[in-house]
């Protein structure tokens, strides 16, 4: 199993347990490097993103436990950055006042192209996908897909951050429902997006939290999109989004499996400064 995980989500923006209850559990684990990745703050009010009067404190926090746990484990600061053409914040403003380490790009919330209102694909909320496929895209799924997928493009092209977080997230609630993933103008759209990410030199995160969560039978990505990661030398890692100490490892053991049926060989370990090296899974 891969002792590293660069995805949590603390009590700073919607997860369960204060960051030191993940420390513990992470060397409990045997860890030697884990990261906080909070929600970046958003321009309005939500549940479940950093808030800015509170992006002092984790700055100090994570400072704090980085020192006093240093000769034990490694560990970031870093943020999930939710990309919203023209609504959220450069990526690198952030990056910069928070002393980053890395960063994560992701999208939940999709635009629609007239710009009226956002499209929330995550959560745990069928019925919430399902309004906003109806309100947004008159439920015409290659529209609203599409826009997605160009959305994420859109981020890789114009923000600063290393790891794309869940970039077929947009299937959850699909649940092959609405279209299936192998055909033709959906790969097409992921290629795209994956020509873009190989490009960049980005890491893709093969992300857990469906499945232990009960909200999809597969990893993000899997299948199709997993074999042309493989195919395309894109190098991925293995993270679960904890959003409670107890999720630290979950899946992971499951994850290397598919990886290593794929026929993936190595993960990317974060070094710090910018650095990766491949680790061999196994
Ligand atoms: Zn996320
Ligand atoms: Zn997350």
């Amino acid at each position: 199993m891969p002792n590293y995980n660069l995805h949590q989500h603390s009590t700073f923006s919607d997860g369960k347990s204060e960051p030191e209850a993940y420390v513990k559990k992470a060397l409990e684990l045997g860890f030697r490097a884990m990261g906080f990745a909070e929600h970046s703050p958003l321009p309005f009010p939500t549940s479940f993103s950093l808030k800015q009067e509170n992006a002092e404190a984790y700055v100090r926090e994570t400072a704090r436990l980085k020192e006093l746990y240093h000769s034990q484990i490694v560990l970031y600061r870093a943020l999930e950055f939710d990309f919203i053409p023209g609504i959220s914040d450069d990526f690198s403003f952030w990056r910069d006042k928070l002393h980053l380490d890395y960063a994560i790009g992701s999208v939940h919330l999709v635009r629609p192209e007239n710009r009226d209102g956002l499209w929330f694909i995550d959560g745990p909320k069928r019925e919430k996908y399902d309004d906003g496929l109806r309100k947004y895209f008159g439920n015409d799924i290659k529209k609203a897909v599409k826009t997605y997928y160009l959305q994420i493009n859109k981020m890789i092209e114009s923000q600063q951050f290393e790891i794309v977080g869940h970039l077929d997230k947009i299937k959850m609630h699909n649940a092959g429902r609405y279209f299936k993933e192998d055909e033709k103008w959906y790969r097409r759209l992921v290629s795209e997006t994956l020509e873009l990410v190989k490009a960049k030199g980005l890491v893709v995160e093969v992300n857990t939290r469906g499945l232990y969560k009960n909200r999809s039978d597969r990893l993000f990505p899997d299948d199709g999109t997993l074999k042309q990661i493989c195919k395309m030398k894109i190098p991925v890692l293995i993270s679960t989004d904890a959003h409670q100490p107890d999720e630290l490892n979950s899946y992971m053991d499951y994850a290397q499996n598919r990886l290593i049926e794929t026929g993936i060989k190595s993960v990317a370990f974060f070094c710090g400064n910018g650095k990766w090296e491949d680790v061999a899974l196994g």
